[in-house]
């Protein structure tokens, strides 16, 4: 296998927005960066695509257009129980609806113009040491060489990072489509039914992004059938009926994943540092995972171009980004998890929906729990 001559300052390892966002703030100081993407831009993927305003100003910052693309502004929510009961609230600080497919190549694009060598198509499969300053990573387009490498690489931990992952007890799969429907474009609606929650949401393009999140098992007992899955299940939910047999569907078939679980991980793990889904998940029902992703990007650029600087050494570099990574993210992460067990469950759900559309207020701190300060 051929390798390349070049020696880059940092290498990324997926280009999904902790990758993208890590790898324009670096190109901005100068840094060498090359970036592996093992899908080819531009491609869709299973997110509910609704992003908080935490975010706006910073993507702006890297160069994003945002005030040009006319994105729908999200501000009101709707919560249904599967018994057809809707909690009403206003999001405080709100969010926006832009689709992956756009949002991943724009930044992509972004990234190219800033001197990142981004290779997409391109999937990694080992990074090992040649000696204390560089690492080797082995790609299938061939083996590249770093001094620093991070690893954005999403939900799946790969076995060259850790040999020991085993799957998670309780598993999810997500399923996205893009759809045409008559929902207000400033309004995002969550639905739940029995073990799982689907979100509606506009997007770019005229399109609806709706997505959901539930049980492998669910699909199991539905003999492994989607369709018979939706039809058994999420149709209980009298408004998610409504949308799936009264809306446009634009996708063939729906975007499927498996094997998701949610998660705190590692910062630090193999020589690699890890930024996004890699170090740690929120479930998209307590929490904002996009916009985590590209604030630990910022959390890591920050401390990389000190160190690249020699104003920190290796070891504080690991140790100051675990401290900050923790303290942005721990109590999030938390109370995500408790959030969690209050949905999915059809008399829980429905209950705490009642009570919380009597108790405004809660309803507020909760919702405001799930979004973090812009940065
Ligand atoms: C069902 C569902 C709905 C969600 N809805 C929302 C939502 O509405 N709002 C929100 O804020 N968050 C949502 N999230 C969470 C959000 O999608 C993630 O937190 C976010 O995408 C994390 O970004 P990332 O850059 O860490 O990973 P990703 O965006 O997953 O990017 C990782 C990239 O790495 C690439 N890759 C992986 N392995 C390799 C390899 N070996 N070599 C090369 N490339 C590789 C992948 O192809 C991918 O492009 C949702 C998640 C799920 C599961």
């Amino acid at each position: 296998m051929e390798t390349n001559l070049k020696i880059y300052q940092c290498a990324i390892i997926g280009g999904g927005l902790a990758g993208l966002c890590l790898a324009i703030q670096l190109a901005d100081k100068g840094i060498s960066v090359v970036l592996f993407e093992k899908n080819t831009y531009p491609f869709h993927k299973v997110c509910g695509e609704y992003i908080s305003m935490e975010s706006w100003n910073f993507l702006k910052e890297l160069g994003l257009p945002l005030d040009e693309l006319n994105l729908p502004r999200i501000t009101q929510l709707g919560i249904s129980s599967e018994d057809g009961f809707m909690l009403n609230a206003s999001l405080p600080l709100g969010g926006f609806g832009i689709s992956r497919y756009s949002l991943d190549n724009y930044l992509c694009e972004i990234a190219r113009k800033k001197n990142v060598t981004v290779i997409d198509n391109c999937k990694v499969f080992d990074v090992y040491k040649t000696d204390e300053n560089i690492s080797k990573i082995k790609t299938s387009t061939g083996i590249y060489r770093a001094a620093i490498v991070c690893g954005t690489y999403g939900k799946y931990t790969p076995v060259f990072i850790d040999k020991e992952t085993k799957p998670s007890n309780l598993n999810y799969i997500g399923v996205k489509y893009h759809i045409k429907t008559t929902l207000n474009s400033n309004r995002i609606e969550l639905h739940n039914f029995k073990d799982g929650y689907c979100g509606v949401s506009k997007v770019d393009k005229d399109a609806y992004c709706l997505c959901y999140l539930t049980t492998s098992l669910n699909l199991e007992k539905a003999g492994n059938d989607i369709k018979k899955m939706e039809e058994a299940v999420l149709y209980k939910n009298p408004f998610l009926k409504k949308y799936f047999t009264e809306s446009e569907f634009l996708f063939k078939s729906p975007l499927v994943i498996s094997n998701v679980s949610f998660q705190k991980k590692d910062t630090y793990k193999s020589s690699v540092f890890l930024a996004g889904d890699s170090a740690g998940s929120i479930t998209p029902l307590c929490g904002n995972g996009m916009s985590m992703a590209m604030r630990a990007s910022k959390l890591l650029s920050q401390l990389l171009v000190n160190y690249y600087a020699k104003a920190i050494t290796k070891d504080q570099l690991i140790k100051e980004y675990d401290a900050v990574w923790n303290k942005n993210f721990n109590t999030r992460i938390k109370s995500g998890y408790y959030l969690q067990h209050l949905f999915g469950k059809k008399r829980t759900t429905d209950f705490t929906l009642r009570v919380l559309d009597r108790l405004p207020s809660l309803t507020k701190k909760i919702i405001s729990l799930t979004h973090g300060q812009t940065f």
